[in-house]
């Protein structure tokens, strides 16, 4: 008899008190209907809540379950890591706890492992999220798609299954700062990506503001790419180069028509001072980032940091 495959379903939960229940109430009936042997990691991410409370409640009353308690907040991705670092399976899923990801779609993903892909991504159909975070969203996909050159249709949706190969991957490459639907592309044989359904929140509300978004986009771009760095670039040559020409003009209107003109000619030299003055800090800034993130991978801190472990 062929072994059975053991799967490891992830759940990163930061303050998800109102959504466990729910979530397991739907979650444990469709892996239990699966015929193959579970696990269910949930990591506990800092919650301020009853979180963790209600977890440890559930390991008395459901086999399968495995609680990853982290020392403090440490974001979504640090907290699929740690899952990561803690499953046993042989096909990993990962998904949300607020019921955005139907559990129900889980069969589908397997089905994928069952034909042999190492890397199942999700298209999300009918999104349930404000029409701002649909735009920006289809946005950002697109551009990260370019820059990063890695094509994923839809960077945001959580439930994705990962082969133990993949994880393998991804855990020997512990990056501090990364985004890991896009890590694992990397490390991938034979992807494939399928439409899933998406829901509304059930309860509680979204962890991620503007300002979080907008870091998760900066780790996309800057963890992926050169290209922000090989525009700079560009841009620095040209800059150079139009500044050459410009102080030729002057010093030959200059020669031309004598230092009255030149004083007039004082708004125009600031205008363009001011614009290149501009382009360094911009310039700056984005060296900056990059310099940042070296450090932060030189000093080669760990991702996250573990409290406890407990299953059922
Ligand atoms: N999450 C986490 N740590 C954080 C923020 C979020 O573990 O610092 C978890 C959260 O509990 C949820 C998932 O990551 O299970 C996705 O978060 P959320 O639903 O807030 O994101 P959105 O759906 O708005 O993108
Ligand atoms: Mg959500």
């Amino acid at each position: 008899m062929v072994k059975k495959r053991l799967l490891s379903v992830i759940i990163p939960m930061y303050n998800e008190e109102d959504n466990i229940c729910p979530l397991f109430d739907r979650l444990f009936p469709v892996l239990q209907g699966l015929d193959m042997p579970f696990e269910v990691i949930c990591i506990n991410d800092g919650s301020t809540d009853k979180t963790l409370e209600i977890l440890e409640s559930e390991l008395k009353r459901r086999s399968g379950l495995v609680i990853v308690n982290l020392a403090r907040n440490f974001g979504q991705h640090a907290a699929v890591m740690a899952g990561f670092s803690r499953a046993r399976g042989d096909w990993l899923i990962t998904m949300d706890a607020d019921l955005q990801n139907p559990p129900e779609e889980i069969p589908k993903l397997v089905e994928q492992f069952e034909n042999g892909h190492d890397l199942i991504g999700t298209i999300r159909e009918g999104r349930q999220d404000s029409r701002f975070r649909k735009i920006a969203s289809r946005i950002t996909n697109r551009l990260v798609a370019r820059i990063s050159g890695i094509s994923l249709h839809d960077f945001g949706c959580m439930l994705r299954g990962y082969s133990r190969e993949v994880v393998k991957g991804i855990l020997e490459n512990p990056e501090y700062r990364t985004f890991i639907p896009a890590l694992a592309t990397f490390f991938a044989r034979n992807p494939i990506e399928i439409y899933v359904r998406h829901e509304e929140r059930a309860g509680g509300s979204s962890k991620y503001s503007l300002l979080k978004l907008f870091g998760l986009q900066l780790d996309l771009m800057t963890g992926f790419s050169m290209w922000p760095l090989r525009i700079l670039f560009f841009v620095g040559l040209f800059m150079a180069l139009f500044g050459m020409v410009a102080a030729v003009v002057i010093i030959g209107l200059r020669l031309y028509y004598g230092p009255g003109w030149a004083a007039e000619g004082v708004f125009t030299l600031f205008a363009a001072l001011f614009f290149l003055v501009g382009c360094q800090f911009f310039a700056l800034g984005l060296l900056g980032e990059y310099i940042g993130r070296i450090f932060q991978a030189v000093r080669k801190r760990p991702t996250f940091i573990l409290e406890w472990v407990k299953s059922s």
